[in-house]
C-alpha cells in the first residue's frame, strides 16, 4: 500500500500561507518541487506552485491537487529559496514572489510557446566577435587580482568597485567573467535599461560572442524571451544581460553577479514584489556562493557606508583612461542672471557662447533637463487657478507638439485651453521648463543646428532611441537634448560641451535622496563630456549654487559629497543608519482612508511598545491623490526589516481591512512619494 502524498502549494495572491493539497494516486509518481499545479481555490481553479511534500497534512478536509503542469520543475531549489527571502524582506506572499521569477511564458499555466529567435535584438548593432583586446593598466589590474583571487575561492564575496566615469570599469567586468567562465560558473550582468544602451550591450558582444550571451530585455516578445530562458536553461549561454528580473535566470551553477551603476533607481522594483536587485542579488549570491561586483562612479550611500564598514569590499579606479581628463565643470549661478535680463533665460549666456563655440568647432553637445513636455506648470494669472489632473493632486504639464495638457502620472490628456476655465479671464501663464521648451529655444537661438531631443515622449516608437543615437554617433545630430535617458552609458567621444538647464529640479523633490541623486546625476551626465581626445566642459546652470551637492560636483569630489551626506543621514538616523518601510493606504473616499489609516497607526503603535522602531505619520503622502486614490500613510524606522515585517504581518492578520481601502507597503523604499 502507497502512502498519502501531500503538497504544500504556494499561489500567487497576497496571502501568506501556503496550502495543503493532497495528490491522487496516478500523480504521485509526477509530483516534484518546482512543478506548477491546476488547483481549486474558492470556486476558482488557479496555478500553484509545489514548495513542499509531505506524508501528513493536519486539514481535516483536504482537496486534491487536479493536474501536474510541468514535466519538469521550472524554479530551482535556489530560486525557491531566494523568493522565500523575497517573501519575508519584501513583505509579500511566497507565491507572489514566485510568480515575479517565473518567466512570461509560464504564468497563467501555460506550458510552451512558440519560440522565437531575437534576431535583431537590438537593431544597429553588430553582434560579431571581435578581436584586439585593451592591455589593462595598473589599477584595472589591481582590481582584478583582488577580484580573482576571491573568485578562485568559491566563496561569496561582494565587490563595490568604485571608479570615475570611463575609468575602465567594463574592462575588469571583462576579466572577472573570463575567469568565471573558466571555472565553467554561469555570469548575470545587470544593466540599467537595456534598451537605452546599446552600446554597452555591443561591448560585451564583441567580447563573448553572441552564442555565449542570452540577452533579455523589456522590449522582446514573449516568445523572444522564452527563447532566452531555454538557451540559459540548456546551458548554451552562459552569460545572461538583462535588467532585474534577469536574476532569476535558470541558471546551473552561478559564479558572478555584475550590476553595472549600482546605484539605479530602476534596480527596485515599484509593483509587488517590490525587491530591490542589490539586496536580492547578494542574497542569491550567498545561496550560490557566488561573487558580486557593484560597479559606480557615484555608488548609493548604502553602498559606500557598507564597504567603509567592510561589509563589501572596496576597490577603486580614482582615474580616467589615459588620453582623457574629468572634464571641467562650471556652475552658473542663474540669480544674476535674471537680473541681467529682467526675465528668466533658459539659457545663460556662458552657456550659449559655450554652444556657440562647439558649434563652430563641430563638436557635439549634450543637452540635459530631467523634465519633459514643454510648460510644467499652467496658471491663470488673474484668479490663480492651476491646471490640475483631476484624478491627481498634480499640476498637468503642456505638451507643444501635441497642444495638450497631459498629466504625467496617469497619462490624463485635455485640449490646451487659451481662457481660464475657472474664470473665464484670459490670463494663462504657461511657467516651468520642459526639454520641449529647451528644444524649441535651441532652434529659435542656434537656427543652423541639428538638434534632436531624446526623451520618453520623442522615444515612442520601438527603434526611435537606436535610430537617435546612431544619428548622433554618426555625427548627423550637434544638438540631443532629454532627459536622463542620456545620462547613462554614452560613450561619445566628440561629445564636448554638456549643458544642464537646471540643477534644481532633482535637489527640491520632497525625498531625503533628493541631493544623492542630484549628485550621482550630475556626475553621470557631466561623465558624458570630454570621453575623447578633446577636453570635455560641463555647465550646470542653478539657484542654489552653495548647495553642497552641487559644489561636490565641480570637482568630481565623490568623497567629499559623501562626508557631508553621511553626516546628515546620521544626525536624522536615516538609511543607511536605519531602515524605512512605508505604508501607503489608499482609497477613493478621502474620509475613508484618513480613518483607515489612522486606526491602523494606532494598532501599530499599541503593538511596537518597547521595540525601537520610531512611525511618523499618518500624513496624507507628498502625491496626495493619484489615479482617483486618496493617499494616506506612514513611514516606520526601524533597524530590523525582518523582526519589523513579522510584527506587520500579525498586525494585518488581526486586523482586516475594508474592501473599500487598499495597501501598499514597501520595504526600503527608494523615494517616498
Ligand atoms: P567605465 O565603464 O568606467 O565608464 P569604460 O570601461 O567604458 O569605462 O572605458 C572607457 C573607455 O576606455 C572605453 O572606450 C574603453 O574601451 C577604453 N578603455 C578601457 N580600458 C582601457 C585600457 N586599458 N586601454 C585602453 N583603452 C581602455
Ligand atoms: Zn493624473
Amino acid at each position: 500500500m502507497s502512502e498519502n502524498k501531500f503538497v504544500q502549494v504556494a499561489i500567487n495572491l497576497p496571502l501568506n500561507d501556503v496550502f495543503d493539497y493532497s495528490v491522487p494516486q496516478v500523480l504521485q509518481p509526477l509530483v516534484r518541487i518546482g512543478k506548477r499545479v491546476w488547483i481549486s481555490f474558492g470556486n476558482r481553479t488557479i496555478v500553484g506552485f509545489i514548495v513542499g511534500i509531505s506524508n501528513s497534512s493536519a486539514i481535516a478536509r483536504i482537496k486534491e491537487i487536479k493536474s501536474i503542469i510541468d514535466k519538469e520543475p521550472i524554479l530551482s531549489p535556489e530560486i525557491l529559496e531566494l523568493t522565500r527571502w523575497i517573501a519575508d524582506y519584501y513583505l509579500c506572499s511566497w507565491g507572489e514572489a514566485i510568480d515575479a521569477a517565473i518567466a512570461m511564458p509560464f504564468k497563467k499555466g501555460k506550458t510552451s510557446i512558440k519560440p522565437r529567435l531575437a534576431s535583431q535584438l537590438i537593431p544597429g548593432i553588430d553582434y560579431e566577435k571581435k578581436t584586439g583586446e585593451n592591455i589593462l593598466n595598473k589599477d584595472q589590474n589591481k582590481a582584478l587580482l583582488q577580484l580573482k583571487q576571491s573568485m578562485d575561492k568559491q566563496e561569496f564575496n561582494v565587490f563595490l568597485l568604485h571608479g570615475v566615469t570611463a575609468s575602465g570599469k567594463t574592462e575588469v567586468y571583462f576579466g572577472a567573467i573570463e575567469q568565471a567562465l573558466q571555472q565553467e560558473r554561469d555570469v548575470l550582468v545587470f544593466i540599467p535599461e537595456i534598451a537605452l544602451t546599446p552600446q554597452t550591450v555591443q561591448r560585451f558582444t564583441e567580447k563573448f560572442g553572441k552564442e555565449k550571451i542570452a540577452l533579455v530585455h523589456s522590449r522582446l516578445s514573449a516568445g523572444e524571451k522564452f527563447t532566452q530562458w531555454q538557451r540559459i536553461k540548456n546551458s548554451q549561454a552562459k552569460i545572461v544581460i538583462g535588467p532585474r528580473s534577469a536574476i532569476f535566470s535558470p541558471f546551473k551553477k552561478l559564479g558572478l553577479i555584475v550590476v553595472d551603476e549600482e546605484h539605479e533607481n530602476t534596480y527596485k522594483q515599484e509593483d509587488t514584489p517590490r525587491y530591490h536587485l542589490i539586496n536580492t542579488a547578494i542574497k542569491l549570491a550567498q545561496i550560490a556562493q557566488a561573487t558580486v561586483i557593484l560597479g559606480s562612479a557615484t555608488p548609493s550611500l548604502e553602498s559606500n557606508y557598507a564597504a567603509k564598514t567592510k561589509q563589501f569590499k572596496l576597490i577603486e579606479l580614482p582615474e580616467r583612461i589615459k588620453g582623457s581628463e574629468l572634464p571641467y565643470v562650471q556652475i552658473v549661478d542663474m540669480r544674476n542672471q535674471s537680473i541681467r535680463t529682467k526675465r528668466l533665460p533658459l539659457l545663460s549666456k556662458v552657456l550659449e557662447d559655450n554652444i556657440s563655440r562647439c558649434l563652430k568647432n563641430k563638436e557635439q553637445i549634450i543637452i540635459f533637463l530631467n523634465r519633459r513636455g514643454f510648460s510644467t506648470f499652467v496658471n491663470c494669472q488673474k484668479c490663480g487657478y492651476i491646471l490640475q489632473c483631476p484624478k491627481c493632486s498634480l499640476a498637468l504639464v503642456f505638451h507643444c507638439d501635441k497642444k495638450q495638457l497631459i498629466c504625467h502620472h496617469c497619462s490624463y490628456a485635455r485640449p490646451a485651453v487659451n481662457l481660464c476655465p475657472e474664470c473665464n479671464g484670459n490670463y494663462i501663464n504657461y511657467l516651468g521648463t520642459g526639454t520641449q521648451k529647451v528644444e524649441s529655444e535651441l532652434c529659435r537661438i542656434f537656427p543652423q543646428a541639428r538638434i534632436s531631443r531624446m526623451d520618453s515622449d520623442s522615444m515612442r516608437k520601438k527603434t526611435a532611441h537606436f535610430e537617435a543615437l546612431d544619428d548622433f554617433k554618426h555625427k548627423k545630430i550637434d544638438i540631443l537634448v532629454g532627459t536622463q535617458m542620456l545620462a547613462k552609458g554614452l560613450d561619445f567621444p566628440n561629445v564636448t560641451l554638456v549643458g544642464v538647464i537646471s540643477a534644481d529640479i532633482s535637489l527640491n523633490l520632497p525625498d531625503f535622496r533628493a541631493s544623492e541623486r542630484t549628485f550621482s546625476l550630475l556626475t553621470q551626465v557631466a561623465g558624458r563630456a570630454g570621453r575623447g581626445k578633446t577636453a570635455g566642459k560641463v555647465i550646470i546652470q542653478t539657484y542654489t549654487p552653495e548647495h553642497y551637492a552641487i559644489e561636490c560636483s565641480v570637482n568630481h569630489d565623490y568623497h567629499g559629497f559623501y562626508a557631508k551626506e553621511i553626516v546628515f543621514r546620521k544626525q536624522l538616523n536615516l538609511p543607511p543608519f536605519s531602515r524605512l518601510i512605508s505604508i501607503v493606504l489608499r482609497s477613493k473616499e478621502e474620509q475613508t482612508v484618513i480613518a483607515a489609516a489612522e486606526s491602523f497607526n494606532q494598532k501599530l503603535r499599541l503593538k511596537i511598545k518597547n521595540q525601537e522602531i520610531s512611525v511618523i505619520g499618518p500624513m496624507p503622502m507628498p502625491i496626495a491623490k493619484l489615479k482617483g486614490y486618496f493617499r494616506w500613510g506612514l513611514i516606520l524606522n526601524t533597524a530590523d526589516i525582518l523582526s519589523t515585517n513579522k510584527l506587520i504581518k500579525e498586525l494585518l492578520k488581526d486586523n482586516k481591512l475594508s474592501s473599500k481601502i487598499k495597501l501598499a507597503i514597501d520595504v526600503d523604499p527608494r523615494m517616498v512619494v
